[in-house]
């Protein structure tokens, strides 16, 4: 493959404390780092007077005492979601127990709540992608890889928006703007945030300089990802503050550096179909020789989601009426 995004790891937080980034815009980083999170959820402050919290965060105590003593005071006016994963909008209910603002998000979780009582069978069917068990090095972090967002705090299925927000919309503060940007993809509520002050984006998790985005099934997908990256590229805005990370500086660069690393892994996957290896198993086995058994689930995961999107557009088949774990893929015709 061509060499990959430039990512940036650079990225040294105090939890708890007030970042001032710009005259608008601080940051207090809520001590929640995983490898889903990188160094925690970054949560932004922007205004002056009068503020806009964008993702609140995890439902933890201390970070929502954090964000009560960055604001110190002033009036908080809007509560902005980037979308309802676990770690960015369920401390926005804890912030409502202090602070009378509304939420402003494109809507509720899209997918039901699972049912705990459903049969675990139901589930696994579609868990394995048949690698052999890991036998040494089980720890909690390989357990992480599997569970990632199937585990019931990655995902916030109580939160519904005080006010809907639709593509375009602008969001009028006291001193501060934004224009609000649909990016389904990571997730199809995904909304970034324009801030016209100061020509810079909130991109929650749609565009991250630490990391690719995943894009988790059944909702997440990778058609309407790349189409939002696409709806990016155009844009005057030079800065952009993921929820994780670091301000990306250069987002010409980076916006089709990441759509051409999913171009290329299309590429290579419908390079293995043309040689006649039909299995998400043998696809990852040719492809990722450079990673870890360990993170061979993981790499499937998002063979699947490049596989679900060919199959959207017609460009393969597949032996299930829907794309599976262990289905056989073939190109299309
Ligand atoms: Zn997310």
């Amino acid at each position: 493959m061509a060499p990959g995004p430039q990512f940036n790891l650079d990225h040294d937080v105090t939890y708890g404390t007030v970042d001032q980034i710009t005259p608008l815009v601080q940051r207090v980083t809520c001590e929640n780092p995983s490898k889903f999170t990188f160094t925690g959820t970054g949560t932004y402050i922007v205004g002056d007077e009068e503020v806009a919290i964008i993702d609140p965060g995890p439902p933890e105590d201390a970070h929502v005492d954090a964000l009560l003593a960055a604001i110190d005071g002033r009036t908080v006016t809007h509560l902005l979601i980037t979308h309802t994963h676990g770690d960015h909008s369920p401390a926005a209910g804890l912030l409502q127990h202090h602070i009378d603002a509304p939420t402003y998000a494109f809507g509720p979780h899209p997918l039901d709540r699972p049912d705990p009582k459903a049969s675990n069978d139901a589930n696994n069917d579609d868990a394995g992608f048949g690698f052999d068990p890991i036998e040494e090095d089980e720890t909690e972090a390989n357990n992480d890889e599997d569970d990632g967002y199937k585990s019931e705090h990655a995902h916030d299925w109580d939160f519904a928006p005080d006010v809907t927000v639709a593509h375009g919309d602008i969001i009028q503060g006291t001193g501060f703007s934004f224009e609000a940007l649909h990016t389904p993809g990571h997730i199809s509520n995904h909304l970034c945030f324009a801030l016209r002050e100061e020509q810079s984006v909130f991109s929650g998790d749609h565009v991250m300089g630490w990391s690719t985005t995943i894009i988790p099934p059944p909702d997440g997908s990778l058609n309407s990802y790349l189409a939002s990256l696409r709806l990016l590229l155009p844009r005057s805005e030079q800065t952009y503050y993921p929820t994780h990370g670091a301000p990306i500086t250069d987002p010409a660069t980076l916006l089709p550096a990441l759509l051409a690393h999913r171009e290329a892994r299309t590429g290579q996957i419908l390079a293995c179909m043309s040689d006649g290896i039909d299995t998400i198993k043998e696809m990852v086995l040719r492809m990722y020789t450079h990673v870890p058994p360990q993170l061979y689930n993981a790499a499937a995961a998002s063979v699947m989601s490049h596989l679900v999107a060919l199959h959207e557009i017609d460009e393969i088949s597949c032996s299930d009426a829907k794309p599976k774990p262990r289905s056989l893929y073939n190109l299309a015709g």
